[in-house]
């Protein structure tokens, strides 16, 4: 049988495929410890837990209108209003399974076979997968550490040809935790308007900010950085609700209006409960986040510490989302238990089976020198984690 030629090309997401290899050697008994998936280790909070079950109890689990109930968009309204200063209707609204899933439709939504989309190197495992997955060509645009890996525009400039049609944004940024300011964020808005491309901002990270870093949407610096902007997010990251698969997404009416569309067919609603539960995220008591946010904050500041105490290691110092880059590259032509480690999945690898510590190779976001970890996890394990690896690399 010959199968589908595009499905085949599509590597699966390694960030999910590391995260479940941990989670079954934990099941199988192994003393594990992962920084894999970018996933809070704290339970939903309590009030949005209640507000699902509520839901159950009304009998509140039928299908919902396949862009999503309107309580729940008018709360994002609100939302978008409060957080970002930016106006939208309800037809600008769509509520997607995950952010993942209004990634996927903006793609569906704008590309036509052969469009260019320039996504940011390093950059999060899924953009170029779901835009190859809409018939679009990844254009990869090379970001320095010496700009703390964000865009520059000559990098951009380069990368520009007659069929470029969006350009992705990822801040607070998944890997590297960088968080673009309002001048990059206007000179990123100015080339868009200049080349008239779609921006796609997706801002999932919003609320996990640290010192004095802020988060700005780029949808709200001009009237025409608003028009030509879809945004992304959603509840996993900020609620604690990775496994409710709640995401929206906010923009120009007609490309929602063809993304609600290929939604309609794909999956209908996002499931009627969860909704629910993402109406009381949004409008309920927000204490809990903010404890959530220091504690993450906290787990930050000690990693980087002490990652850069560790002899030859050194790390991307983070403003945002919940990762730490580290810089395993003075590791490579070294051995280790026999075996000469070259790239970063061979030390992920290695790093597993010695040490059960789980780590995502950089190589997924397009940066080999590193390894990716995530500091979703408690305090205790991401001390014990760092202690195998300072052993683990003092071996080498
Ligand atoms: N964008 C980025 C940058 C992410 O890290 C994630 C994490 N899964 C997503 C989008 C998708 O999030 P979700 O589908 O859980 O809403
Ligand atoms: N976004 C998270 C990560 O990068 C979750 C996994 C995924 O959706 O790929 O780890």
């Amino acid at each position: 049988m010959i199968l589908s030629e595009k499905a085949k090309n599509i590597c699966p997401s390694l960030t999910l495929a590391i995260t479940a290899k941990a989670k079954q050697m934990a099941k199988e008994g192994l003393d594990v410890i992962s920084f894999g998936a970018g996933e809070p280790d704290f339970n939903t909070p309590k009030n949005i837990r209640e507000a699902a079950v509520k839901a159950i109890d009304l009998g509140l689990t039928r299908y919902t209108p396949a862009s999503g109930i309107t309580e729940l968009k008018q709360a994002i309204i609100d939302k978008f209003k409060r957080d970002n200063n930016l106006s939208y209707t309800p037809n600008q609204i769509i509520i997607s399974t995950g952010a993942k899933q209004c990634l996927a439709n903006v793609f569906q939504a704008i590309l036509n076979p052969g469009d260019e989309v320039l996504i940011p190197t390093p950059y999060w495992v899924s953009y170029p997968e779901l835009v190859r997955l809409s018939d679009g060509v990844p254009v990869f645009v090379e970001c320095e550490a010496e700009e703390n890996f964000k865009y520059t525009l000559k990098a951009l400039e380069k990368a520009i040809t007659p069929k470029t049609k969006s350009i992705v944004i990822n801040s607070p940024n998944n890997p590297t935790g960088a968080i673009y300011n309002k001048e990059e964020l206007l000179a990123i808005s100015e080339f868009a308007k200049k080349y008239n491309l779609l921006i796609i901002s997706d801002e999932i990270y919003e609320k996990l900010t640290y010192g004095h870093n802020i988060h700005i949407s780029i949808s709200s610096l001009s009237e025409d950085a608003y028009k030509r902007t879809i945004v992304i997010n959603g509840v996993s990251k900020s609620y604690a609700m990775t496994g409710w698969r709640i995401g929206y997404a906010a923009g120009d009416e007609d490309i929602i209006k063809l993304m609600s569309s290929v939604q309609s067919h794909t999956t209908s609603n996002p499931t009627s409960i969860a909704q629910y539960a993402a109406l009381e995220a949004l409008t309920g008591p927000q204490d809990e986040l903010c404890t959530m946010v220091k504690e993450f904050e906290k787990r930050r500041n000690y990693m980087v510490s002490r990652i850069n105490s560790i002899k030859n290691l050194s790390c991307i110092n983070a403003q945002g989302a919940f990762y730490i880059m580290l810089n395993i590259s003075a590791f490579y032509g070294k051995e280790i238990g026999g075996s000469i480690i070259n790239n970063s999945t061979e030390f992920a690898d290695a790093l597993l089976s010695k040490e059960k510590v789980a780590v995502i190779p950089g190589i997924a976001f397009g940066l080999d020198e590193y390894v990716r970890l995530s500091y979703a996890t408690s305090m205790t394990q991401i001390e014990v984690g760092l202690n195998r690896i300072e052993s683990f690399v003092s071996n080498m």
